[in-house]
């Protein structure tokens, strides 16, 4: 893979909320390339706790510190998406196992559907290895303590939300 010219790599995910796992994502990924965009979408096939507009927020709060971050929403194709803002490095996660599959075929898909687009997967810390949104949301729900698992701004927002659904 030639990232010489990579001028941006795109971070796609629901991020329902943003946890530990993808900002340790985020932040191996913003010192591999000179500028990261974390793209937020709506995954028709999830019901998303927190709003698109939400996920985005949060997201800016608990990246602020990197300074090559951008984070955006997006619907639609990843593939319109990276001609739109014309980057074609895609970057995900690889979690122990369960994301292997998944992600070589969206991996493959994207590449037929253009094939410029490459995907470079990033292994978390061994800390976040079995971390997911549903866990941190599950945990949360059943008044458990996550801290370490999400960033602050996320913990304080699932407690409020949590508050108001009891
Ligand atoms: P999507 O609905 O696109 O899978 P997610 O927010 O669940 O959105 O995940 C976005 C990306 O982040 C995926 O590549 C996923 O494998 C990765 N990811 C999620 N949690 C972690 C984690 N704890 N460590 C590493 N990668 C993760």
């Amino acid at each position: 893979m030639n990232t010489k010219n990579t001028v941006a790599a795109v971070y796609p995910g629901s991020f329902d909320p943003p946890t530990n796992g993808h900002l340790d994502i985020i932040t191996r990924a913003s010192g591999l390339f000179p500028k990261i965009i974390v793209a937020v979408t709506e995954n028709q096939n999830k019901k998303h706790l927190f709003s698109l507009q939400e996920r985005v927020s949060l997201l800016k709060e608990a990246s602020e510190n990197l300074k090559n971050v951008e984070i955006v929403s997006f619907s639609g194709l990843l593939a319109h998406f990276l001609e739109r803002v014309n980057s074609f490095t895609v970057i995900r996660g690889l979690r122990a196992l369960s994301d292997f599959e998944y992600e070589f075929q969206m991996a493959l898909m994207n590449r037929k559907l253009n094939k410029k687009i490459e995907t470079v997967l990033l292994m978390p810390d061994q800390a976040y290895a079995f971390l997911s949104s549903s866990m941190v949301k599950e945990i949360a729900s059943l008044g458990g303590s996550t801290s370490g698992l999400a960033p602050k701004c996320v913990e304080k927002r699932l407690k409020e939300i949590l508050k108001c659904t009891i």
